[in-house]
């Protein structure tokens, strides 16, 4: 089962999203079993908001403190005897990795979870390096195999069902067609362990790297993660500079709340503790170990005082889950390795002028503040971002010249003082609207308004209700 072809745009890919019911029901359940969970498990708190808060506070102060507790971090590697590399550019990321790999003489490269991985474009750098890439993550093995993006943070296969798992096993391994979950886990299972034995270099993501100890903390439900991480000779782990925390002590905090909010468990299958390659006399763990602290943006946000708000995100994905955009559209339609309303803040800093329209696609219910464990204010963010995006005239950006749209603002500002003239207009406008009307929905209408239904559908004006009830064309 080949993934679909890349849709050119936003627009269409968003299209794409919004048409595809069948896509909507497998992220409304996913997302409900999640959330559902979480609802669970977050009773058992006896002031959840209290946890929130210090989640908060923590990555307040590590954020604050960045350039300290990343100093400080390096250093305690550095003494355990990991080489640490701070990569400005995804560039200087994959090269130094690709170097990593071409030094060492890996042919076979085993990775566990990532989306710093993701955001560097690490896969396809290898593979034009002569290497043998295999994710292990079973989510991301199932992407792989598509030869497809995660299409969310946490669960990247959530946009698959049983049943297309099941095809996709069937048409690439040829074994017989099942959808039953525990044989295409035991399928996947036997043919990722025979990677894990063969690969001569692991790569994994962070999600926490604790300065105190200079320890890296990476968590997983598979084993995957401590198989790429010790098994084979040579470890490299992928962090952004803002996965630091400052103590040993924040740790057992963010393993509850992260693992809560993410999948409603009360804790991650495996937690592994990463201090260093194996030391004299030790039996496993890699030969040598390789730390990459990636910025590509990050400091920029820093710079900014609302922005710098993403930077206390701990990629749980629970903004994603409960997202109706997201929901709607899915993480494909985003066009960047980090989607939902997270995402939409990250990725202009990250990707660049190519997501510069992500903060527009939010309805800002602010359903994500109210998940979110670490109290990021995201529609707050998203409008900052949108006035930054507006601000810049030169050249203008979707959704159309900013221009225009300050214009457009003012007159309809000055229309609005006069409410006569606006029910006038109303009146007008309902019954100019009315040929257009299918099914209670306007989806086209003719230039100029045509850039609104290219992209948005319209509700029908809805008949006034006269004093004794009756409707009122
Ligand atoms: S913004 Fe908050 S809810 Fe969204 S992924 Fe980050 S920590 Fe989770």
């Amino acid at each position: 089962m080949a993934a679909p072809p890349k849709p050119a745009s936003f627009f269409e890919s968003s299209e794409a999203g919004a048409a595809d019911r069948e896509l909507q029901r497998k992220l409304e359940n996913a997302s409900s079993r999640h959330l559902d969970h979480f609802a669970h498990v977050k009773a058992e708190y006896s002031d959840y908001e209290e946890e929130r808060s210090h989640s908060r506070q923590i990555k307040e102060h590590a954020i604050a403190h960045l350039d300290e507790l990343i100093v400080e971090l390096t250093s305690k590697l550095e003494a355990r005897g990991c080489a640490v590399f701070a990569a400005a550019t995804t560039e200087e990321a994959r090269d130094y990795i690709v170097s990593v790999a071409r030094n060492t003489g890996a042919r076979r490269v085993v990775k566990g979870k990532s989306m710093t991985t993701e955001e560097i474009g690490l896969n396809p750098a290898l593979e034009d390096a002569g290497m043998e890439v295999l994710e292990t993550d079973l989510g991301e093995y199932i992407v792989q195999l598509r030869q497809e993006p995660p299409s969310h943070i946490i669960t990247p296969a959530i946009h698959l069902s049983k049943e297309d798992i099941g095809a996709l096993f069937h048409e690439k391994f040829g074994i017989p067609y099942t959808s039953e979950p525990q044989r295409l886990t035991a399928e996947a299972r036997a043919r990722l362990r025979e990677g894990f034995l063969r690969a001569d270099l692991g790569i994994t993501g962070v999600n926490f790297a604790i300065a105190e100890t200079g320890t890296l903390v990476v968590i997983e439900n598979e084993g995957n993660g401590r198989m790429s991480s010790t098994m084979p000779e040579v470890f490299i782990a992928v962090m952004g500079i803002e996965k630091v925390i400052p103590r040993l002590a924040d740790v057992s905090h963010f393993l509850e709340i992260l693992a809560r909010t993410a999948t409603g468990q009360k804790l991650t299958t495996y937690t592994n503790f990463i201090g260093g390659p194996r030391r004299d006399g030790e039996v496993d763990g890699p030969r040598e170990m390789h730390v990459v602290i990636l910025d590509n943006g990050r400091s920029t946000m820093l710079a900014d005082p609302v922005l710098r708000e993403a930077l206390y995100c701990i990629r749980c994905g629970a903004c994603l889950n409960v997202c109706p955009v997201y929901r709607h559209i899915g993480g494909h339609a985003y066009r960047s390795p980090y989607p939902g309303p997270i995402g939409s803040i990250v990725s202009p800093n990250l990707v660049g002028a190519a997501a510069a329209h992500l903060p527009f696609a939010s309805t800002l219910c602010g359903a994500c503040k109210d998940i979110c464990p670490v109290k990021i204010d995201i529609p707050r963010i998203l409008l900052h971002l949108r006035w930054k995006e507006a601000a810049r005239s030169d050249p203008p950006r979707w959704p159309g010249p900013a221009a225009r749209a300050r214009a457009g603002a003012r007159r309809f500002a000055r229309l609005a003082r006069h409410p006569s003239a606006i029910r006038l207009l109303g009146k007008i406008g309902a019954i100019a609207l009315k040929p257009f009307a299918r099914d209670g929905w306007i989806k086209r209408m003719p230039p100029p308004f045509s850039n609104w239904t290219r992209i948005r559908d319209f509700p029908r004006p809805r008949p006034r209700r006269s004093k004794l009830g009756a409707d009122q064309e």
